[in-house]
């Protein structure tokens, strides 16, 4: 039986693309044969979330004509869980405060000698701590100052050893999460990161089979870390290629207001139409 999910961030309306994910995901769920599809709202961006689009997006989905479990899972209703995954990474001595601003670590940086290589996130910096003078570090702990919390990816991939999972388009995956450096596990803002917020939960919704575009395949790397770190178990994956507008031939965005899923409707498209344009009649 597989379960499979669509978990859109609530920072827009859904657009054409959005509909190919989550039919895409609907359909590998084989409700038929007992599969289950689930729905979650990705929403720790808490300046960029909204709860209007949170409404939209099971509105837009049911004209859709798609069916999934209740209750949906909110990500900024399940901190304690982020937080426990958080407790124990560190009690394993895997995580370590950054309070660097972003443009004090690209000061950082910036010299030649500390360069790091670039990540599928960005510069795969690590040990940042090292980058700022002890007594600093300990002044702006001592005032109470916000932090990240990074992992120490080194020691990580050392403890969880080889990392292997399937995913259903690319085949057998060997892991190699260093290439991403010490990722953000906590953000300065909110107490969790995509990264740790989305393994915590494929891991407690019994997510099956991850279901996403293209552009999240890397990120696997660093969710099958954590899963070994925390002992969680592996799903399969299976990234569908990003949607390209034919018009315009560049990926459908939270930008085109004219093809989100409620323009089209209110302009007369049937949802049926919207399924045939994304390939799911
Ligand atoms: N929330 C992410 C997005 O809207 C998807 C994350 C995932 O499916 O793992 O792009």
């Amino acid at each position: 039986m597989t379960t499979t999910r669509f978990a859109p961030s609530p920072t827009g309306l859904l657009h054409l693309g959005h509909a190919y994910s989550a039919l895409h995901a609907a359909s590998f769920a084989d409700r038929a044969t007992g599969g289950r599809f689930l729905v979650r709202l990705e929403d720790i961006d808490i300046t960029r979330c909204r709860p209007e689009f949170e409404a939209a997006i099971e509105e837009d989905l049911a004209w859709l004509g798609l069916e999934w479990e209740r209750p949906v899972r909110r990500q900024t209703d399940h901190m304690d869980d982020y937080r426990a995954a958080l407790d124990r990474l560190e009690a394993m001595g895997l995580l370590y405060k950054c309070f660097h601003s972003r443009k004090e670590l690209d000061e950082a940086l910036s010299a030649p000698h500390n360069r790091p290589m670039m990540g599928p996130d960005g510069p795969a910096v690590t040990d940042t701590d090292t980058l700022m003078p002890e007594d600093e570090r300990a002044r702006r702990e001592a005032a109470g100052e916000a932090y990240a919390m990074r992992l120490r990816m080194a020691e990580a991939v050392r403890v969880a050893g080889p990392l292997t999972w399937r995913d259903r388009g690319h085949g057998e995956q060997v892991g190699r999460p260093e290439v991403f450096g010490d990722v953000v596990l906590a953000r300065k803002d909110v107490a969790t990161s995509y990264h740790l917020a989305v393994t915590v939960d494929d891991a407690l919704q019994g997510v099956s089979l991850v279901t996403r575009g293209e552009d999240l395949f890397q990120a696997s790397h660093v969710h099958r870390l954590l899963q070994a770190l925390l002992d969680l178990p592996v799903p399969e994956y299976a990234h569908h290629p990003l949607l390209v507008d034919p018009d315009t031939g560049r990926r459908f965005a939270k930008r085109d207001r004219s093809l989100t899923l409620q323009a089209l409707r209110e302009s007369g498209v049937s949802a049926a139409e919207v399924r045939r344009r994304v390939g799911f009649s």
